[in-house]
């Protein structure tokens, strides 16, 4: 009968390996959507300043018309005043001219600042559009290089794992593997540590005089008590 901690020993060393490809092609592919979602994000980004833009200009458009017709109104009142004798009529044309004049400044005042506002946002958008086409260059880049190094991790997965199935020992039972299995995934791939003068290579902590004699003995399986990896004697 097979040490189960040698024949554990055996497969950690593919273990690692295999371990690694499969955290690079879960990764990946995170990594991809990563880049994807940044790209999406600076599209909208995009389209909020040009949407911005839009609303802007309708506000413009409308005061522009508000000017129209007030600069109408303001050349009937002039004839109005001209044409009249009553001096309160004439009194009364000049008030509300005044008060048009003080709003058509008002509404040319606000107009222009909101095209200041339209031609920003419109330069952001252009600036941001430069931004994400040499982004999206990159991510095509990206993407092409993902798909090959992914083919490659794929390729090295299974001849790992076609290693790995052929080191399987049959005297390893289903309770070692399973605890082996589970230390492999919760200690990034290491579930095993080397016993070296009564303390672990991987946490360095000291294990307790009991363990290290039921280690000796070469048929338990034991745990450090700190790490939880299974130990084995240099
Ligand atoms: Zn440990």
């Amino acid at each position: 009968m097979v040490n189960p901690v040698q024949a554990l020993r055996a497969l950690q060393e593919i273990d690692t390996d295999l371990f690694r490809v499969t955290e690079e092609l879960r990764r990946l592919p995170e990594e991809r959507a990563r880049r994807q979602a940044a790209l999406d994000a600076l599209e909208a980004s995009i389209a909020d300043r040009k949407a911005a833009a839009r609303d802007l200009q309708v506000r413009v458009k409308e005061l522009e018309d508000t000017v129209v017709v007030q600069q109408n109104r303001i050349r009937k009142l002039d004839k109005e005043s001209q044409s009249s004798r009553d001096v309160s009529v004439i009194e009364a044309c000049r008030y509300e001219m005044r008060e048009l004049r003080r709003q058509v400044d008002e509404s040319e005042r606000e107009a222009l600042s909101l095209v200041e506002r339209i031609d920003t946002a419109k330069e952001e958008a252009g600036q941001l559009e430069q931004k994400l086409a040499d982004e999206r260059a990159v991510f095509a880049e990206f993407c092409a290089n993902v798909e090959s190094e992914m083919g490659d991790a794929q390729a090295r997965q299974e001849s790992l794992r076609a290693r790995r199935d052929a080191r399987l020992s049959k005297d390893l039972d289903a309770t070692t593997l399973d605890l082996y299995d589970r230390l492999l995934q919760a200690r990034g791939g290491e579930a095993l540590a080397m016993l070296d003068g009564g303390i672990c290579q991987a946490c360095y902590m000291q294990v307790p005089p009991n363990l290290v004699v039921r280690l000796a003995r070469g048929t338990d399986v034991i745990q450090c008590s700190s790490c939880d990896r299974i130990l084995y004697l240099p």
